[in-house]
């Protein structure tokens, strides 16, 4: 479409202090002043380019912010030290005690979890929708809701939002549609549809390493300053602070993410075909069986295609277990929660990553026993990885059991 996401993260430019080719890491918590009135500036909001402490801000977290802004199409960025970070601080800065969210029910389980267990300590109450039916979550707003929340695409089912039609609710009522686009970074830009803040756990497919946590708010300037607000910022106050040395390292690791993405959608899109041809049950947004293929479709950014996630169902929790623990064996993946990792990593969602929803909500999602989550690595020799897989699959069993 029109927003050339990786085009905006290649143009910018910085060097280190000695023109070093990458920006040099500020290594301070604190900053020196040569004048006490620019300390009292600075501490003030009033002083441009100074600073203070950097739990506030710090040079390598201010570059990185302004790589994933760019990457989402918004004025600026706030990293914080994981995913859960940026979606608890942003949440509560825009929520108080009285407030309701309308959210998503099929989204990530510590989010669930938040926002079902812990938010209710701060008397902000969730009224959890299926967010495909417009109808449904338009209902669900009344007069304290402050909050839309959904997923670009959930976390198990692959569920794909409509971002577009939301961001018209939420205009309806004048409240802010907050999407996490993890599963989908570059392949769909939520501003462009009408999303007012962005979340991303950089976790995942953007740092792509599996070797730190983070998370970023991609905003408006000002919702960012209100989190950064030494007098009532979430961000600020809540303490969930990136390290320097690890906004560097995700920073360099950003200016490769179009490349991991095509590989990671390449290798999931021909992966998801060969599955359903074999019969199995397969949820891939890129398949025209998928509910919202054609939804996806008139959203993504061209080229970055659907993502590196599909699930398929092998009927049962113990073969599911026995597939991944054959194929971790065969060295085709990792038997791992989290995703975007040069390797698959694979995990049976109802027993781990969504295990914090209740069984019988799990049943109404469609999130079934034999459900395996793939996050699919960046392999050159995809049809080896194929093949080596579906023996594992003939050697559990998979075919004898599953209806085909
Ligand atoms: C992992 C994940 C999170 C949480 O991020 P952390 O970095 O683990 O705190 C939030 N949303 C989605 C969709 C995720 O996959």
């Amino acid at each position: 479409m029109k927003y050339k996401p990786a085009n905006k993260i290649q143009d910018l430019q910085y060097f280190g202090e000695f023109g070093g080719v990458n920006p040099s890491i500020s290594d301070s918590s604190t900053y020196t002043f040569l004048s006490a009135k620019t300390m009292f500036d600075t501490f003030e909001g009033n002083a441009d380019g100074c600073y203070l402490y950097s739990r506030h801000s710090s040079p390598s977290n201010l570059y990185l912010g302004e790589a994933l802004a760019a990457m989402e199409g918004t004025e600026t960025a706030n990293v914080a030290a994981s995913g859960m970070g940026a979606i608890t601080g942003t949440l509560l800065q825009l929520c108080q005690a009285g407030d309701h969210i309308v959210s998503s029910r099929t989204i990530y389980g510590g989010t669930y979890a938040f926002l079902k267990n812990f938010a209710p300590r701060l008397n902000i109450e969730t009224s959890f929708v299926d967010i495909t039916k417009l109808e449904s979550v338009e209902a669900a707003i009344n007069e304290n809701t402050k909050v839309l929340y959904c997923e670009s695409v959930s976390n198990p089912l692959l569920e794909v939002a409509d971002i577009a039609a939301l961001a018209k609710i939420a205009k309806k009522y004048n409240i802010p549609l907050v999407v996490d686009n993890t599963f989908s970074p570059l392949s769909i830009t939520p501003v462009e549809l009408g999303a007012d803040i962005v979340i991303h756990s950089l976790t995942k497919f953007i740092n792509g390493s599996s070797d730190t946590v983070g998370g970023v708010t991609c905003a408006s300037q000002d919702f960012i300053n209100s989190l950064r607000s030494v007098n009532d910022g979430a961000n600020m106050l809540l303490g969930p602070t990136m390290d320097s040395l690890r906004s560097a390292s995700i920073l360099k690791n950003m200016r490769t993410l179009h490349i991991r993405i095509k590989q990671h959608s390449k290798n999931a899109m021909f992966l998801a075909e060969k599955f359903e041809a074999d019969g199995l049950r397969t949820v891939y947004p890129g398949l025209t069986s998928h509910p919202s293929h054609e939804l996806f479709k008139s959203m993504m950014n061209a080229d970055y295609g659907f993502g590196g996630m599909l699930t398929i169902d092998v009927g049962s929790l113990d073969k599911a277990n026995e597939l991944m623990e054959l194929m971790q064996d065969k060295n085709l993946g990792y038997l791992a929660v989290s995703l975007g990792f040069y390797k698959t990593l694979f995990s049976a969602p109802g027993s781990s990553t969504s295990s914090e929803i209740p069984e019988e909500e799990q049943k109404e999602m469609g999130l079934s026993d034999g459900l395996i989550r793939f996050s699919i690595g960046l392999d050159n020799d995809i049809e080896r990885t194929y093949e080596m897989m579906k023996e594992c699959m003939e050697e559990v069993g998979i075919f004898n059991s599953v209806e085909v």
